[in-house]
């Protein structure tokens, strides 16, 4: 299959969920002898270039028009390449910005898509895709019909791809400039700005559930004890609902589905719906003062007591080491 990989990026260099959609991009294509570009989108991204194409060879689309994340002209870019490169098969990251622009050239395309993949095989010469329902409560698996196909990947099922020690080379692509013709227009972006990680790139994650009163007690223990551990903050949706954490750092069926090296849930539950989006997290840490908390069936380590009082005691033995 001649596959090509949407490659996410922060302006530097590409992001970590994009590394396992090439990896992904690369099983098939060893699979069905076939080959693996990125396609590199936006404004002024030379250097995320150069990084992708440590990896894989790059097709980069630079145009004003793609400086702002807006869905039209991504989406459009994105299906004029496939069409006039012939690509067989797009893979993306399964994240944010992916669910509102690859759908999109889905349609433009009028191609078969499946989301969030975390599985696949190649059986009888058709690829097969794992791709997880309710929360992970049911897999189903899918075959995709006619071509291209459209793919996102769900980045904690596959390990990102690593640099090969080459330099694949880098093709600058100029297109027609009514592609990226929009109806929207960018307004500007509200940010809070975090020095933290992401959850969905940090080694180590630190979630505060309900056992949090307010967004003081959130930041004191939970952003504590992810700056002492160099981590990430996430929360449960408890807390979103709240009020008490923002949006961004809510884990789980609705919010982002990660899987850390370690991720440590303080006074969260262990609900399905937050279990669906760290369970596959390598070491899981719970504190919870109820032993009974279901968030204790999947923890490798658990401390029953309360983390107020938890809390400050690990974030003082960390920071004295
Ligand atoms: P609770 O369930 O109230 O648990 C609080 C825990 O803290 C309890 O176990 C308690 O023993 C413990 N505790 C209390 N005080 C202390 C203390 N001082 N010290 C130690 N422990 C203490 N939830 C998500 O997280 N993410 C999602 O993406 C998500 N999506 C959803 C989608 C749908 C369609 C639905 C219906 C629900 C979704 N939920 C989601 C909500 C989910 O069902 C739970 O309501 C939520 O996860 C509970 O959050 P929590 O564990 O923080 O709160």
């Amino acid at each position: 299959m001649r596959i090509v990989v949407v490659a996410e990026h922060d302006g530097t260099a590409v992001r970590g969920a994009s590394l396992s959609a090439l990896a992904f991009a690369q099983s098939v294509a060893a699979a069905t002898g076939g080959d693996v570009s990125w396609l590199v989108l936006g404004h002024k991204v030379d250097v995320v270039a150069q990084d992708a194409a440590l990896l894989a060879p790059v097709i980069v689309v630079d145009s004003p028009a793609l400086e702002n994340p807006i869905a039209e002209p991504f989406a459009r870019v994105i299906s004029t390449v496939v069409k006039e490169r012939g690509f067989e098969l797009v893979a993306a990251a399964s994240s944010t910005f992916a669910k509102d622009i690859v759908p999109r050239a889905a349609a433009q395309l009028g191609g078969a898509m499946a989301s969030d993949v975390v599985r696949h095989e190649l059986a009888d010469g058709r690829l097969q895709l794992d791709t997880p329902r309710y929360a992970g409560a049911v897999t189903a698996t899918v075959v995709l019909q006619g071509l291209p196909q459209i793919v996102t990947v769900r980045g904690s099922a596959y390990a990102a791809a690593q640099p090969t020690g080459e330099n694949h080379g880098i093709e600058r692509l100029e297109l027609n400039p009514a592609v990226f013709d929009c109806r929207g227009s960018y307004e500007g972006l509200k940010s809070k700005q975090n020095a933290r990680p992401d959850v969905t790139e940090a080694r180590v994650v630190v979630s505060g559930g309900r056992a949090f009163k307010n967004a003081e007690d959130f930041e004191q223990h939970v952003g504590g004890l992810a700056d002492a551990l160099g981590g990430a903050a996430g929360s449960s949706r408890a807390l979103v609902d709240a009020g008490i954490a923002p949006n961004e750092l809510q884990v789980g069926q609705t919010g982002k589905i990660i899987a850390p090296e370690v991720y440590i849930a303080l006074g969260i539950s262990g609900a399905v719906q937050h279990l669906a989006g760290m369970k596959n997290s390598r070491t899981i840490v719970a504190v919870n003062s109820d032993p009974e908390a279901p968030i204790f069936d999947v923890a490798d380590y658990g401390l029953v007591g309360d983390v107020y009082k938890i809390t400050p005691e690990l974030i003082e033995k960390l920071e004295s080491h």
